[in-house]
């Protein structure tokens, strides 16, 4: 794992997909917001996944759309 930099300001946002804190600084990670590459394209799969599950339609099994 690369060393990391200390910063007293925030340890920047969690990673959308798996949630560790990600450093808030595109120059010291390409892949902001997500901690890496894995999860990035594991976001982008999850987009378009959904993409063609969905349609435009809401899914009438999603849990949301009764009350
Ligand atoms: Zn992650």
């Amino acid at each position: 794992m690369p060393p990391r930099k200390k910063r007293t300001s925030s340890r920047g946002r969690p990673c959308p997909t798996c949630g560790r804190p990600v450093e808030d600084d595109r120059a010291a990670n390409p892949f902001f917001p997500f901690c890496g590459e894995r999860c990035r394209l594991a976001d982008l799969d999850r987009w378009f996944t959904e993409e063609y599950a969905v349609p435009g339609v809401p899914d009438p099994r999603a849990p949301a759309a009764r009350p």
